[in-house]
């Protein structure tokens, strides 16, 4: 396994990253013995660097990742959010900061998180993150409750107007770096470099875009891209491969993002996500990232109006 500093922190995270989401259920019910196993295995396995939030499966992934994790708590690196509580519920507030980490810390069975993350910031008021959450997360991190501090999101504007506007430690952004789409790359990491942040590439499946069993219910993605991704399956799957370790040897072998988070409930994901670390087929890649081309940079609307990307009308 390799680790790389998140941005200008003290932390080294693994290259892969354990996403906790389907731990809460939220890609189908998972037995939470084997995810406890699967969070077992990755440890040994050397993945140091475990993302949750209190909305997954409304505390549910928190709780499970908690239970796993007693007794070996000191060999990993544990992210959690606040801000965000359910599909619409979000307070940014800093009495709710405060109270959502007690809480995330009880459920994960610690004195604290090394770093604590407002969760999908485009659906607030971004002076309010600026001006009242952040702050309040620094707050927790003087009072040794957290050893960092960073934001989430979907749109990279707001997350550059706000990293800009106050100093984070780190961002995590989803689906902006995959074989979907590249403009993480073009647009926050030069950002994200000049200014000393430490950026994780999050669902490099596309949240369940590009795997054979396909995207929930509630994926946000137009239909489209769920047709271009089901042709790129048959493709991979007649030349003897398979698309998701296409898509994540893609996205492992990115070298600008600290870590890529890919969500994890199973062993045997564990296992065939650390095979993944290693050369992509050039020649395979090619050709999927041509059936994918008419769909490619296609990004969908997430959060306050003000808060979206210019390009969005696009995929909208
Ligand atoms: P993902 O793209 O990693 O896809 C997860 C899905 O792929 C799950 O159904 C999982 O069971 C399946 N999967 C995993 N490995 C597989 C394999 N080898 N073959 C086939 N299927 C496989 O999406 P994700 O879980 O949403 O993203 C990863 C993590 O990143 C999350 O768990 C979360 O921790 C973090 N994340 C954070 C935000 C945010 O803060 N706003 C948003 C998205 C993701």
């Amino acid at each position: 396994m390799q680790y790389r500093r998140l941005g200008s922190t003290d932390l080294y995270v693994s290259v892969l990253g354990f996403g906790a989401s389907p731990l809460g259920d939220v890609f189908g019910t998972t037995d939470q013995d084997e995810g406890a196993r699967a969070v077992q295995l990755a440890i040994d396995e050397g993945i140091n660097f475990f993302d949750v939030s209190p909305y997954y499966g409304l505390t549910l992934a928190e709780e499970r990742l908690g239970k796993a994790l007693e007794g070996r708590r000191e060999q990993v690196i544990l992210a959690t959010k606040c801000g965000r509580y359910g599909i619409d519920r979000f307070d940014f507030s800093a009495a709710r900061v405060r109270q959502s980490v007690e809480e995330s810390l009880r459920r994960l069975r610690t004195d604290h998180v090394d770093l604590l993350q407002a969760h999908d910031v485009e659906f607030g008021d971004a002076e309010q993150v600026i001006h009242e959450t952040i702050p309040a997360m620094r707050r927790l991190q003087e009072e040794g409750k957290t050893r960092f501090v960073g934001i989430t999101g979907y749109p990279l504007k707001v997350l550059m107007r706000i990293a800009s506007a106050i100093p984070v430690d780190s961002i995590l952004s989803y689906c902006r770096y995959d074989l979907l789409i590249e403009d993480l790359d073009s647009v926050l990491m030069p950002f994200a470099e000049r200014h000393g942040i430490g950026v994780f590439n999050a669902s490099p499946l596309h949240m369940g875009v590009l795997t054979e069993r396909g995207a929930p219910d509630w994926h946000p993605a137009p239909p489209t891209i769920h047709e271009a991704a089901r042709k790129a399956v048959s493709f991979c799957r007649e030349h003897g491969s398979d698309l998701s370790e296409l898509a994540l040897r893609f996205c492992l072998e990115y070298p600008r993002v600290a870590s890529t988070l890919v969500g994890m409930s199973k062993t045997s994901h564990v296992r065939r996500n650390l095979r993944n670390l290693g050369e992509t087929d050039r020649e395979l890649l090619r050709e999927v990232k041509a059936i994918l081309e008419p769909v490619s940079n296609l990004v969908w609307p997430s959060g306050r109006p003000e808060n979206q990307d210019e390009a969005t009308a696009q995929g909208a």
